[in-house]
Formats: C-alpha cells, sequence, structure tokens
C-alpha cells in the first residue's frame, strides 16, 4: 500500500488553546481507516484539516508527495474529496438534485450526470425515491441521500463524520452493509469518525485513537481492539464490554 494523505507537525489551536497536536499520520491508499475517540477529543477538527475544510496553525498536510496546506487550496484540490456528515443538510429539491448538484456545479454535460446519477440512486437502493423532495424523507433515506451524493463525485477520498449516529439500530446496520460492500468494489480511501466500536469493527482496516487531541494508538483495527495501550485501554475495554 502507498500512502494516500500525509500529516506532519499539524498543530490546531483556537484561542491560543491547542485543540490538536499530530507529529505524523497517515492515510494509505485503498483503506478503510477509523478515527475514533471521546466527544471534544478533536475528531470533526481532524477530519476538517485532512478534507482542506480548515487550515492548521502549523504543520503541513501532503496528498502523495504534493503540499496541500501552507499554500493557497484550490478548487481542484477540495475536488478529490468528498465529506459526508452526520446532519445531511440536504437541499430543499428533489432527491435527483441533491444528487445531481456537485457534478452540475463541475459542468459535467447533463447525459454524463443522468447516468451517474442514476447509478448511484440504484446503488444505495434510493432510485424510487428520485422525484421526491428531499425535506420529506426519512432520516435512513436522508443519509442514503447523503452518501450518494458524495459518491457521484467519484472522490480520492471519502470523509465520513459519524454519519449513521443519528439513525436507529436497524438502519445503521443496513447501511453499514451496503457502505461496505460500496466501499469495497469501488476501493475508494475512506476516513470514518466514529465514537461507535461497532460500526469501526465492522467497517474499517485500520483504527486511529484520538484523545484530548493527540493520537493514542494507531495500528489495525483488531489489534487496537485487542491490545489497547496504557492511554487507550480505559476507552476502549468500556466499548468491549458490550460487543463481546
Ligand atoms: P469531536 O468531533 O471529537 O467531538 P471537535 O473536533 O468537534 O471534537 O472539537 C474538539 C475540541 O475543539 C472541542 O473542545 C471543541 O469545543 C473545540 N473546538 C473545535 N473547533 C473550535 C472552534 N472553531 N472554536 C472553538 N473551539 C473549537
Ligand atoms: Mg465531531
Amino acid at each position: 500500500m502507498s500512502t494516500l494523505l500525509k500529516m506532519e507537525n499539524i498543530q490546531y489551536e483556537v484561542d491560543r488553546k491547542t485543540i490538536l497536536a499530530i507529529p505524523s499520520f497517515s492515510i494509505q491508499q485503498g483503506e478503510i481507516i477509523g478515527i475514533m475517540g471521546p466527544n471534544g477529543a478533536g475528531k470533526s477538527t481532524l477530519l476538517k484539516l485532512l478534507s482542506l475544510l480548515d487550515s492548521p496553525s502549523e504543520g503541513q498536510i501532503f496528498l502523495k508527495e504534493t503540499v496541500l496546506s501552507g499554500q493557497k487550496i484550490t478548487i481542484d484540490m477540495r475536488r478529490k474529496f468528498a465529506i459526508a456528515l452526520q446532519q445531511s443538510l440536504l437541499l430543499h429539491t428533489s432527491v435527483y438534485q441533491n444528487v445531481a448538484l456537485g457534478l452540475k456545479i463541475r459542468k459535467l454535460p447533463k447525459a454524463s450526470i443522468n447516468e451517474k446519477v442514476g447509478y448511484w440512486l440504484d446503488k444505495f437502493n434510493i432510485s424510487h425515491l428520485a422525484k421526491k423532495h428531499a425535506y420529506h424523507l426519512s432520516g435512513g433515506e436522508a443519509q442514503r441521500v447523503n452518501l450518494a451524493r458524495a459518491m457521484v463525485l467519484e472522490p480520492e477520498v471519502l470523509f465520513l463524520d459519524e454519519p449513521f449516529s443519528a439513525l436507529d439500530f436497524p438502519t445503521k446496520v443496513e447501511l453499514l452493509k451496503e457502505l461496505k460492500e460500496i466501499l469495497n468494489i469501488t476501493n475508494t480511501t475512506t476516513v470514518f469518525v466514529s465514537h461507535d466500536l461497532l460500526e469501526i469493527k465492522y467497517l474499517t482496516d485500520r483504527l486511529a485513537i484520538l484523545m484530548n487531541g493527540e493520537i493514542q494508538q494507531v495500528g489495525k483495527t483488531e489489534d487496537v481492539i485487542e491490545h489497547p495501550n496504557k492511554m487507550t485501554a480505559a476507552f476502549i475495554n468500556q466499548w468491549k464490554e458490550f460487543i463481546q
């Protein structure tokens, strides 16, 4: 595996308070990496930095060999990434239009937009909702639209910030299964933020545990869960009681 995204000597400060301090962190091509940690650990901030939605106070981010921070970040760079958040934040228009919008902005030909949107609506089992207004969707349906809207962009990296945490358990399980299959087929490099070890265990290849703005452990997901270190044991064992 080769390194796709890399952070070095990252500091992120707000009002002189350090929110993140990450000497080194990298994401491999094609992997699904989980970022897990308690509320307020800095997971969403880390995701924003990696996806170029925000810039670090110090340090550098690389996509392969190209430095992404410390210079003007171009639209072309941002377009390599797609992001889906817990709140799907859909526009007040049809499901079809919500999924098509990103491609329209990229000025793709209409026939190509039609084909791609049709493909991803089908993949997420929402073709029948194409004409429905996004306002009238259930939570699970809205999250399917949210994921289709991200995947239709064919991103080099997909960023997911707790996309399932507002869903009921059966909906979450169904969507997790479908997403896993889609990510495996497309081989999409994915950064998956969650505070739920069940989701992490099911979906991810590697896992980074973030606590108080620092990565305390990173490794193969099963190894981190089986062998937490001194810093992560209390957090991980709390979860393990429930899933074993
Ligand atoms: P998580 O996603 O792990 O719950 P966040 O990345 O949202 O954590 O936040 C990490 C910490 O940084 C929290 O204490 C949060 O209050 C703080 N924080 C994040 N962004 C800002 C900001 N723009 N201004 C002030 N505080 C912030
Ligand atoms: Mg968060």
